[in-house]
């Protein structure tokens, strides 16, 4: 059974106590599983404290097809608000760090100097990646845990206020970033613990109709044929490496309508091929380019992520950045991958 320290959920009470004006933040290009624990904190938080200012500042605007989480009124992007934004995180007294491990991943220089301007707030992590910074005034850093918003749903239990707190809008993003982050129930989840939360939130409220709905029904068409495109066209298999890597410019962005988010999840279609256990998905953004690796088994794809590209993320799931062309990022991959796999 995994617990959260209690010396550190008694920091945190102390601290989410004596604060007033309240900081949470995402990582950039939030995914369901940020949005729905900066979305379910805050709103237990302002539950609790209806005279508190407390705000979600995410880097970026949510995508379209995370539209329909019922995140409140107290979200805003830095993307979309940057006056408003670095306002509330010059004068903010806690800033809670959610679902990232290092500051970096709020992505934007200016966003980022005004944390460390602020030198009133205290810093808090809530996180379940590998290897977090350490700067930290509390660190609540759970590796071992599915998603940030199952680690956020036991702190609230661990908290233990008196009031039934957690509404089914909360329980619905934490339910959210808990089915997302495990790909529905398939991988980072295979401890009993997590069930047993799992039917926690469907107690309090939490809409998993809607949540499995909004995951399978509402695709694209641009989005399904980009599917058929990328595996029929773009597909490059390694046999020899138990690789696969797909590639994915601007220009083909562009010709098909496509946002970011409508790549979402190509990266884990050649993983179900028999022989393959790990993938890179490379998408040419407007300033840089982006990677997603995944893997089934034991290849850590966050050590590659890291090594090559200063990314990170988890064993089977990571990301990285790279400044060049598609095709030199693929190039890089590929070396990295044959050196890691020969090391083993
Ligand atoms: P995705 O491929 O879905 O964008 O990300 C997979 C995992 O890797 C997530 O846990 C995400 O937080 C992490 N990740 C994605 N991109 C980056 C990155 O550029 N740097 C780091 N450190 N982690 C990343
Ligand atoms: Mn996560």
């Amino acid at each position: 059974m995994i617990e959260i320290e209690i010396e550190k959920i008694k920091e945190l009470r102390t601290l989410l106590e004596q604060s007033q004006r309240l900081v949470l933040l995402p990582h950039t290009s939030p995914d369901g599983d940020a949005l729905g624990a900066t979305g379910a904190l805050a709103d237990v938080l302002q539950s609790l404290a209806p005279e508190k200012e407390i705000a979600i500042v995410s880097p970026d605007p949510v995508e379209d097809y995370l539209s329909w989480l019922p995140l409140g009124e107290n979200f805003i992007s830095f993307q979309d608000q940057k006056e408003r934004a670095l306002q509330l995180v010059g004068e903010a007294d806690l800033i809670l760090h959610l679902d990232h491990n290092q500051v970096k991943r709020v992505r934007y220089p200016e966003l980022i100097e005004a944390i460390y301007k602020n030198k009133e707030a205290k810093r808090v992590l809530i996180d379940h990646h590998e290897l977090p910074d350490k700067d930290f005034d509390l660190s609540l850093s759970y590796p071992e845990l599915s998603s940030t918003c199952e680690l956020t749903f036991m702190i609230i239990k661990a908290l233990e206020w008196d009031k039934p707190f957690v509404s089914s809008k909360a329980a619905t993003l934490l339910l959210s970033g808990i089915v997302t982050d495990t790909g529905r129930f398939m991988y980072a989840c295979f401890y009993p613990e997590i069930f047993q939360h799992f039917s926690e939130l469907l107690a309090l409220g939490a809409n998993y109709p809607m949540i499995v709905d909004r995951l399978s029904y509402h695709n694209k068409e641009a989005q399904l044929r980009l599917q058929g495109y990328m595996l029929d066209e773009k597909m490059e298999l390694y046999p020899e490496l138990g690789a696969a890597v797909l590639t994915l410019s601007q220009e083909e962005m562009q010709a098909r309508g496509l946002s970011k988010g409508d790549t979402e999840g190509l990266v884990n279609l050649p993983l179900t091929i028999e022989g393959i256990n790990t993938c890179c998905f490379i998408r040419e953004d407007k300033s840089q380019v982006k990677l997603s690796f995944r893997s089934i088994g034991d290849f850590p794809v966050n050590k590659l992520a890291m090594k090559a590209f200063g990314g990170g993320g988890h064993i089977n799931a990571a990301g990285g950045e790279f400044q060049g062309s598609l095709n030199d990022a693929k190039n890089i991959y590929l070396y990295e991958l044959k050196a890691l796999l020969e090391q083993k």
